[in-house]
């Protein structure tokens, strides 16, 4: 078999904070993680533009705190996003640089670059940190690098993830796949358990990372990788166990030395980076020194802390964690038994309390750390680059991936009723078609409404987009329209209907991320239908009872036309279908109680089929 693509095929995680990038050595059949020109296996996803150059990685985190305002990170949380996101606008508080409304509600950094102000999308930022990486690549292979798998988080949403290869695009990258990072994660556990993997073994990864936790629970059946469920939030990682640890010191600061260093950046950024490296070491030691000398007007600052503190000052959430572990096996409607093997990933799933929670939580299951939990994703995506690199010689395994749809996927039907075509946790690439059908005679045109989401009634979820397919032939109610919901293997959907007899056709591919859900929101939505399901089934039972009335008083209005029935029955009929029509006309129908309807239907029953027997 030939390749299809040409020359080497890397695997980069693109983090929030720090990215990797990692190549399968077919020599040697392992994967290298690759080292930055600092020595380094991660590089800052940092980019810092001066009077007179732009810095990436190493060099751009470097310089951060003498030139904040033009030293652009976390664009992660940015790409794809519009910014009216209420999530955009509190990440905005946050960051040192500016950032501004564009055209079509995109958020804009803007930054000083040799002293004129330019303004860059997320893409673009993200873009400079995939070429930094490319280069990174290039340098150690000593030969051009354009393909690459990139990974995303399982949340991502189609604008996200199309954003993402937008990204690489611009990085002068051919991105063959995006892949989320979970999935990363096991292919790297893959890898090193294959031989485990003959039964189906169910995989749970705990992501703890600096600003992001992310959880998934995977099947692993021979080389076929499932995502049965994800958790998360993204904002939680070792940043907010540095905020506490700094938190503690200003207090004990001001405590031993009667001033407050809480409004000086500068003493502040020092003290981080101290409490950072004292958490770091309280994984392997039970205390840690912090000592920053004149840290503030002067005063050298010189104390300790015990791990049992530190796990005491973090405990809610580290507790939050494990309710969120909680909640992505209840998920995927999993024992906590079955689970076979708990994943650690992240720096941050380093500490100690973290791994005993979680192994308490799994009744004392041991947990794998065999793997780095910094170059994990990497690694799995450089294994998956090499397999879509293709070639018989290829020693990378074989491995098949899929992931999963975080929600389900449908369209609005008569009644406002959501009518799901992909369900939620369905693996992608997906592609599913339904027959629906026109709801009056005659009718030419239809408006499809897509919508994304757990609730019964259509209008509750997130409209994703809508369009209408035209030029239906004239036919009496019932006659069929086809759609055809496609998800490709990067998460983006795209709907198509067709009216078979014409062949006209109608699409949306939706990509942009208007009303696209986060994970937060996904996880609000998810809660908030198994809240309202009692109500939600009490809503479709009235809507099936509206549409049975509907469809029935349809039937009798054809019988009506029809030349057989008398004169008398004619008569009967028509009171009866006047009765059910000023029914099905109230505009304050949706008030009435679901008896009503079935009252109706079975009143109509009951002139209409004694009429229909006689016509026989
Ligand atoms: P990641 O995003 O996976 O690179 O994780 C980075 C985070 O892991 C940072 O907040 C680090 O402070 C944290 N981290 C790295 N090593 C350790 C460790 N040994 N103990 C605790 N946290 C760590």
């Amino acid at each position: 078999m030939a390749r299809k693509y040409e020359g080497h095929a890397v695997g980069i995680d693109l983090g929030t904070t720090y990215s990797c990038v990692a190549v399968w050595q077919e020599q040697h059949c392992r994967v290298e993680i690759i080292h930055n020109d600092q020595g380094n296996k991660t590089t800052p996803s940092y980019v810092a533009f001066t009077q007179n150059q732009r810095l990436i990685g190493d060099a751009a985190k470097n310089q951060a705190a003498t030139n904040p305002t033009n030293t652009v990170f976390d664009a992660k949380r940015l790409i794809g996003r519009n910014y009216s996101d209420p999530i955009v606008k509190n990440d905005i508080l946050m960051w040192p640089f500016k950032v501004t409304a564009g055209a079509d509600d995109k958020p804009m950094i803007v930054v000083t670059y040799k002293d004129q102000e330019k303004h860059f999308s997320a893409e673009e930022i993200s873009s400079m940190v995939l070429t930094k990486m490319r280069q990174i690549a290039e340098a150690y292979l000593e030969a051009p690098v354009r393909n690459a798998v990139i990974t995303v988080p399982a949340y991502f949403n189609g604008s996200q993830r199309k954003a993402t290869i937008d990204a690489g695009v611009i990085a002068g990258l051919n991105v063959m796949r995006i892949i989320s990072e979970p999935t990363a994660a096991a292919i790297a556990y893959g890898l090193d358990k294959r031989s485990d993997c003959a039964e189906e073994r169910n995989v749970f990864i705990f992501d703890l990372g600096g600003g992001t936790f992310d959880v998934s629970l995977l099947t692993i059946k021979g080389k076929v990788f499932k995502v049965k469920a994800t958790a998360g939030n993204t904002h939680l990682g070792g940043e907010d166990f540095d905020n506490r640890l700094v938190s503690y010191f200003v207090k004990e600061f001001e405590r031993k030395n009667k001033v407050d260093i809480s409004g000086n950046a500068r003493a502040l950024r020092r003290l981080r980076t101290a409490c950072e490296k004292a958490k770091r070491t309280l994984s392997f030691a039970v205390t840690a020194c912090v000592e920053i000398d004149a840290l503030f007007k002067g005063i050298d600052f010189s104390s300790s802390i015990t791990r049992a503190r530190f796990e005491e000052l973090n405990m809610d959430f580290f507790r939050e964690c494990l309710e969120t572990v909680g909640r992505c096996i209840s998920d995927s409607n999993m024992d906590i038994s079955s689970v076979h093997d708990v994943v650690l990933v992240g720096g941050s799933s380093r500490i100690p309390k973290v791994q005993e929670l979680l192994q308490e939580f799994f009744k004392g299951k041991e947990l794998c750390k065999s793997i780095n939990p910094d170059e994990a994703v990497a690694y799995g995506a450089a294994v998956k680059a090499a397999l879509l690199n293709g070639g018989t010689e290829s020693t990378a395994p074989n491995l098949v991936l899929q992931d999963v749809t975080p929600l389900s996927l449908g369209k609005a039907i008569r009644g406002d009723v959501m009518s799901i075509v992909i369900p939620r946790n369905t693996t992608i690439p997906v592609k599913k078609s339904a027959t629906f059908y026109t709801l009056y005679d005659n009718q030419s045109s239809v408006l499809e409404e897509i919508y994304e989401g757990e609730r019964t009634r259509a209008s509750d979820n997130n409209l994703l987009g809508r369009y209408t397919l035209r030029g239906i032939p004239a036919a009496p109610k019932g006659h069929p329209v086809s759609i055809c919901f496609d998800l490709d293997a990067n998460g983006i959907l795209c709907v198509t209907s067709e009216e078979k007899t014409t062949g006209n056709k109608s699409h949306i591919t939706i990509t942009n991320d208007k009303g696209k859900f986060s994970q937060e929101e996904i996880e609000r939505l998810i809660g908030e239908a198994e809240r309202y399901k009692v109500e939600d089934e009490k809503f479709l039972e009235k809507a099936n009872a509206i549409n049975a009335l509907d469809d029935y008083v349809y039937d009798m209005e054809k019988a009506l036309i029809g030349s057989k029935i008398c004169a008398e029955d004619k008569k009967k009929l028509k009171s009866a279908i006047d009765k059910v029509r000023t029914l099905l006309d109230d505009g304050n129908k949706e008030k009435k109680g679901i008896d009503v309807f079935v009252e109706h239907l079975n009143e109509a029953k009951l002139i209409f089929e004694p009429i229909i027997a006689k016509t026989g």
